[in-house]
């Protein structure tokens, strides 16, 4: 490797200013960028793209990450840009209503912060300003092609090399962080599933009255039927409903990134589904579609020099379908930032403390990550699952026969049996339940019982 310029230096009062290197300027590095620059870490972005990365459309910002980013002191900003859905509707791919929730979290439930949806141009561009308000420097084309564990030195494409007293390798689901670290065992691969997104200008919608229900009042829906389901929501700010439809891959695949679709695959895929999903598709002749990936389960994220460690899609490609990607990412940077923020100056510590870091959250992203591929049972005919699903819609079919009303708690009660995670009110209050700032106080007390009082 080349000459590293080194980023640690010494405050005006003699204090060592520490400093840290994130490889990465997606929602996780930005998220601990600004809780390091917070917490007066020198702080350097590398992103190897040229500006700020404005792809993508709509994310779901569940309470466990709103209450992050009100930590950061962004929410207000990101609540002015975002819509705030009063409700989670569920069907069955035939229409008729499986589970209905109010998920106005902060009157109804004690969550404790609001669950939103949002352009994730959006937030992107709250963090990163916010990032730069706060003096965070950011290079970009500035893509890091290698890396020395042990001196927490990256290498640029250019020859450049730069050095940190900590480098966090935030560089998403393709991590060439990760493979530098791990290997190439590592690569993601198909999960077996694409998605096809729709944009679809809520100005189309208004002259029908169930179409009009998709976008006012605000809520969150999805259909769930065998092989697949569609999820929509309607972002106020872009005046489009975004509609997010999951497939088994044989029906168009896009190896790499988004890609230009034919909206026709996807009506003559869904054409026996409830007809207010055919409508809908008949709105537009623009779609994208990728293929979803995994990657085994990570165990490592740290390296033993206790200068490195990886955060977000980096360390753990979660698949979609519980929304919960990017929060468990943008939790953990806050957490892990937050720890560091007490070991002050960083140093001979690290390597415990990222081991305490990475001890704390393997189990909650291991159980997200679980949870978000079993949501797949609810509607991949294989298996195991085929039974669970068509039991599942037998059950709800007995109900509708019986002209009850279909409600999940209802069916809880009778069969002991929830179809999917997402709607489990004991899942929920796990996944959506999480309190990250008290979450690095008891991290932060173990860690100091466990290595630096060691018996
Ligand atoms: C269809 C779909 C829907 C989703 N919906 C939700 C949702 O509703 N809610 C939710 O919480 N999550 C959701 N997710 C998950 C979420 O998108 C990801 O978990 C999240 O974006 C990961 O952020 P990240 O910063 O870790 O990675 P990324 O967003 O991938 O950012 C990585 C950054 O690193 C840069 N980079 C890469 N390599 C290098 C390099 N060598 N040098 C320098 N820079 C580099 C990239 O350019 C990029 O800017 C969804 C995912 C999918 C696929």
């Amino acid at each position: 490797m080349s000459t590293y310029g080194s980023l640690s230096h010494h405050g005006g009062n003699g204090e060592s200013i520490c400093s840290v290197l994130i490889v990465g300027a997606g929602l996780t590095g930005l998220t601990a960028a600004i809780r390091l620059r917070q917490a007066n870490f020198q702080v350097v972005v590398l992103e190897r793209a040229s500006a700020l990365q404005k792809l993508g459309a709509g994310l779901q910002i569940p309470p466990n990450c709103s209450r992050v980013l009100r930590e950061l002191g962004v929410m207000e900003k990101v609540e002015a840009a975002a819509t705030a859905p009063k409700a989670l509707i569920v069907r069955s791919y035939v229409g008729s209503q499986l589970h209905h929730q109010t998920i106005n979290f902060q009157q109804a439930k004690g969550y404790g912060d609001a669950h939103l949806v949002i352009h994730r141009a959006d937030i992107a561009r709250i963090l990163y300003e916010e990032a730069l308000r706060l003096g965070v420097r950011i290079l970009f084309d500035a893509r890091v092609v290698d890396i020395n564990f042990d001196l927490g030195c990256v290498q640029l494409h250019t020859g450049e090399g730069m050095r940190a007293d900590l480098v966090l390798g935030a560089d998403g689901e393709h991590s060439v962080c990760r493979h530098l670290l791990l290997g190439s065992n590592n690569a993601p691969s198909s999960s077996g599933n694409v998605v096809y997104r729709l944009m679809i200008p809520s100005s189309a919608l208004t002259a029908d009255a169930a179409l009009q229900a998709l976008i006012s009042p605000a809520s969150i829906q999805a259909w769930y039927g065998p092989g697949s389901h569609i999820i929509c929501y309607h972002l106020d700010r872009q005046k489009v409903l975004n509609v997010v439809m999951t497939l088994p891959a044989a029906h168009g695949a896009s190896p790499t990134g988004p890609q230009p679709a034919d909206v026709q695959v996807l009506r003559d895929y869904f054409r026996d589904w409830d007809p207010t999903i055919q409508r809908l598709m008949e709105l537009t002749e623009l779609a994208q579609s990728w293929t979803l990936l995994e990657h085994e389960t990570c165990w490592q994220w740290a390296h033993p020099s206790g200068r490195f460690i990886l955060l977000g899609d980096s360390a753990h490609t979660i698949l979609p379908y519980m929304a919960q990607g990017a929060a468990i990412a943008i939790e953990s940077a806050f957490i892990l930032a937050e720890l560091l923020a007490r070991q002050r100056p960083l140093g001979p510590a690290l390597p415990d403390l990222l081991r305490a870091f990475t001890a704390s959250r393997m189990l909650r992203v291991l159980c997200i990550k679980n949870w978000s591929k079993a949501m797949e049972g609810a509607f991949e005919p294989v298996g195991h699952s085929v039974d669970w699903a068509r039991s599942w819609f037998d059950m709800m079919r007995d109900y509708r026969d019986r002209e009850d009303h279909l409600n999940e708690q209802q069916l809880w009660k009778e069969s002991n049996k929830f179809p999917y995670p997402l709607t489990d009110p004991m899942v929920q209050d796990l996944v959506w339940g999480f309190d990250p700032q008290q979450a690095a106080v008891s991290v932060w007390r173990q860690y100091t019982r466990t290595y630096a009082n060691p018996i």
